[in-house]
């Protein structure tokens, strides 16, 4: 038989995914992957039943569909601050993991650098293997997850082609203050790198954080790649829509490669989704309301179990310190956890360049009710995890 491809040898399937499977086997309440468990807006809900019967069931637009670009590029103007060109500034992916990819592959040549800060989400290395890239790796270091200056200027001075920026951050929770953003823009143009932006978090943000667009920060627009998804801001994370923002003569390249990629996203929940988005501010303001409440509950409950935890500012993890079980493995942690407490997690080497096994990652975008029933479970934690050393 014929080998396959040796890049398929260099990375493993997805963690955060498969600790959703091994949830599913134990019956264990799921906070590894980050997805809601509570419905989408009712008017999205009302329009996808529309839309059934409706025209829609053809390709749209391969960069998508005229009124999705439209209704898109009004919101994101408003919130970016500059007019977006519904016509040549944007396209339409499969989720934000197609717009990562396309943005790498638009950008990366085989061999060329990118620095990925560290804990990243873990497609970022995926995408680099697939796309060809080598990452540099800055470290983000706990608690505050604040880079050293020089340590960030030592890898932009390797000429990386790009830099990733997950901001609100997936898994820390860290959200870059304004002075760190620019210092990032610095380098961009002192090093003359694109930054591509992975932004999905952009409406989950906690007082007093705010969250700033990289492509609105002084000379950025240019060489920024905003990526993004309505997964997380309409709870929809199964319908896969997600885009790419950025100036025409990058958006041109990204077209053809989304367009080989996958042709399109699919088009009824393009047209269901186009309501979502002409939301008015009030939407975003009660989703973020939803969420500081959310993680206010889920932290005092993890308090008051006295578990050692992050504090995120922004997007929906958690990251739980398990050094008193003295495990080797996070992997195995995690997989006891399921099957003996029954709260799904992923191991925090998942996201992490250098080796740490005492951290495990959960997240908080549930009901209520889901969130008391995991901390009642994790209430029996230290009687059910007998700890190895
Ligand atoms: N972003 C989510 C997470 O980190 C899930 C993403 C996915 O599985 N596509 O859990």
């Amino acid at each position: 038989m014929p080998e396959l491809s040796k890049r398929t040898a260099t990375f493993t399937d997805s963690v955060i995914r498969r600790m959703t499977r091994i949830s599913l086997q134990y019956g264990a309440v799921n906070l590894s992957q980050g997805f809601p468990d509570f419905e989408p807006p009712r008017e999205i809900l009302d329009r996808l039943a529309e839309v059934t019967r409706e025209d829609f069931h053809q390709y749209s637009i391969t960069w998508g569909a005229q009124n999705f670009r439209e209704a898109l590029a009004e919101k994101q103007s408003r919130l970016m601050g500059r007019t977006i060109d519904p016509n040549s500034e944007i396209v339409v992916t499969c989720g934000s993991t197609e717009a990562m990819m396309a943005a790498m592959m638009t950008v990366v040549n085989p061999g060329d650098k990118v620095i990925v800060f560290s804990p990243f989400y873990e497609n970022y290395g995926a995408d680099a293997i697939l796309s060809g890239a080598e990452p540099i790796y800055v470290p983000l270091n706990p608690p505050e997850f604040d880079f050293d200056r020089d340590t960030l200027e030592k890898a932009f001075m390797q000429h990386p082609k790009a830099l990733i920026l997950c901001n609100p951050s997936n898994p820390c929770g860290k959200v870059f203050a304004y002075e760190e953003l620019k210092f990032i823009a610095e380098l961009a143009e002192k090093y003359d790198v694109f930054v591509i932006t992975d932004e999905v978090y952009e409406h989950i943000v906690y007082e007093p954080n705010k969250h700033v667009y990289f492509s609105s920060l002084q000379n950025m627009l240019e060489r920024t790649i905003s990526c993004s998804s309505l997964s997380k801001t309409y709870s929809i994370t199964g319908w896969r829509l997600g885009y790419i923002i950025a100036p025409p003569h990058i958006i041109d390249a990204a077209k053809k490669v989304h367009d080989f990629l996958t042709v399109g996203a699919a088009a009824p929940l393009q047209e269901s989704a186009v309501v979502g988005l002409k939301f008015g501010d009030e939407y975003y303001r009660e989703l973020q309301e939803k969420y500081t409440a959310k993680r206010d509950l889920f932290l005092k409950g993890l308090d008051d179990l006295k578990i050692a935890h992050t504090t995120p500012q922004g997007a929906y993890y958690i990251l739980l310190d398990i050094s008193e079980f003295g495990f080797e493995s996070d992997l195995e942690f995690c997989e006891v956890l399921a099957r003996d407490v029954g709260v799904g997690a992923v191991p925090g080497s998942s996201f992490f360049r250098e080796p740490v096994n005492d951290l495990i990652r959960l997240h908080f975008a549930k009901k209520d009710e889901t969130l008391n029933n995991a901390l009642n479970r994790l209430a029996d934690l230290r009687k059910k995890i007998i700890p190895r050393k």
